[in-house]
């Protein structure tokens, strides 16, 4: 599947990308939509995650992945987000539109002003419900828009607010419902819930398939529409988009199929559906006119898509509606803590709401848990490593299933030489083996004899300043 997610240049930052990304360690989640969480599984664990509260219940739901881990972020607020030492950012979250917690994020720091769409609808209703606060007036002049481009063509075509597609499709039920027949809707895992909610406001019964997403949501007290028990059948049987032409061709006349989308699959677009399906253009992204006017708004200095196969220079596109062209600026310089955070990854203690910046005390890097220097070079363990170490015990890398195979004769520890010794710095600090058993990697424990970590010494590859830094945060947390 797409990813449809990005870094963001310069930071720490990435939103709806979850690869391990050099440097990366905060991570910001959209939405639960499929193409913006590849990669996202129960055992994530590449940084701190950034949410909001719906769209965590749903993460809670389908992958287990909850506080401390995931930190919630309320909605129309402006949080502080620690960088790293001394270094933070604000982040101003906005409902995007587009389906159950989606969110545009806005990002502010040493980076400038960025805010990311995610998937948005930028609607009337988006801008009326932002009309006239400062949190609107806040997203004008950003330094770069990271936009949700999937209808950003002019070729794309016009499409109706979601509020009159969804009395289309209303006025579509009940059209077929007075000719006696069943109604088929295609619905996705995650959206489309106004449409439920029309069509059990306007007295239709309706059975779908609950799926963990959407149990999830009920689970949280909002207003869903109970599904369908009988007796009978459901007026409306509510099925997944993909399946939706099977349930056609099995049920044939006896139902009126809806595809609420602009995007529907090839045999069902407006053109090509059999005479028992009504398609209804019903979107959760914005039209071609809603986004020219949403870039007008921002007036960004620079733009970037998020969907990256479309294959088309936003800049051009939205030429006559952005400012003139700035003359190029070197970026802005990564201030030397945030270099060093990201050289040495590390979690950053939870964000403040509404700003009081964070705490500069040692304990701003609370959260460092691991060293990920080039391979082959020195390595810090995690605290429970370093907690096994010093009750002595050896520690050994596992080798790959395919060198235990071949080495399950006789696995020989390495010892390493004085030279290495001085470098090795304690209980922490794993080191290069000889070139010719590079497969067992043992860690000497100087701890275990009582001795107090060196100080003087960094590993190689590591900044002095950095190491009296771990240094200074290893005796806060082991006193
Ligand atoms: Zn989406």
């Amino acid at each position: 599947m797409q990813v449809n997610g990005h870094r963001i240049p310069g930071t720490p930052v990435a939103v709806d990308v979850w690869r391990r990304m050099r440097g990366v360690y905060l991570y910001f989640l959209s939405h639960m939509h499929a193409d913006h969480t590849v990669g996202l599984a129960p055992l994530w664990e590449h940084g701190r995650l950034y949410t909001t509260q719906r769209s965590a219940i749903m993460l809670a739901a389908k992958y287990g992945l909850a506080s401390p881990r995931v930190e919630i972020l309320t909605e129309n607020e402006t949080h502080v987000i620690p960088l790293a030492h001394g270094e933070s950012m604000a982040v101003t979250v906005y409902n995007a539109n587009h389906v159950e917690g989606a969110a545009m994020f806005l990002f502010d720091g040493y980076f400038g002003r960025v805010l990311y769409t995610g998937d948005v609808r930028a609607d009337a209703a988006l801008a009326a419900a932002y009309a006239g606060s400062a949190l609107w007036d806040a997203l004008r002049g950003v330094d770069l828009l990271v936009l949700d481009n999937t209808y950003a063509s002019p070729a794309s075509g016009a499409f109706p607010p979601r509020g009159e597609a969804v009395v289309e499709v209303v006025a579509a039920a009940q059209a077929a419902r007075d000719r006696g027949k069943r109604i088929v809707l295609a619905l996705d895992t995650l959206g489309k819930q106004p449409l439920l909610n029309a069509l059990h406001d306007a007295g239709f019964s309706i059975s779908y398939t609950v799926d963990r997403l959407n149990a999830a949501l009920s689970d949280d007290g909002r207003p869903h529409p109970a599904p369908h028990t009988g007796p009978g059948p459901s007026a409306v049987l509510g099925v997944p988009k993909w399946s939706f032409g099977s349930y056609i061709k099995a049920m044939g006349d006896a139902v009126v199929g809806i595809m609420p989308s602009c995007y529907p699959p090839p045999e069902y677009t407006a053109a090509s559906a059999p005479e028992n399906v009504v398609v209804i253009p019903y979107s959760d992204h914005s039209s071609y006119a809603e986004l020219e006017a949403f870039v007008a708004h921002v007036a960004p200095v620079d733009i970037m898509p998020i969907v990256g196969h479309v294959n088309t220079s936003l800049r051009t596109i939205f030429a006559h509606v952005l400012p003139p062209p700035q003359p190029s600026r070197p970026p802005p310089p990564i201030p030397q803590a945030v270099v060093e955070a990201m050289t040495a990854g590390f979690i950053p203690p939870r964000s403040v709401a509404h700003g009081s910046p964070p705490s500069s005390s040692l304990l701003a890097f609370d959260g460092l848990i691991s060293y990920k220097p080039p391979p082959r070079r020195a390595q810090f363990a995690s605290p429970a490593f370093v907690s096994i170490a010093k009750k002595g015990a050896r520690l050994v890398r596992r080798p790959s299933p395919t060198a235990a195979a071949s080495s399950r004769k006789r696995i020989t520890p390495w010892t390493p030489s004085g030279e290495q010794r001085k470098r090795a710095m304690g209980t922490e600090i794993g080191l290069e083996p000889p070139a010719k058993k590079p497969r067992h990697l043992v860690v000497s424990s100087r701890a275990s004899t009582g001795q107090a970590l060196p100080r003087s010494v960094p590993p190689r590859g590591m900044r002095a300043e950095t190491w009296a830094r771990f240094c200074e945060v290893y005796d806060t947390i082991h006193k």
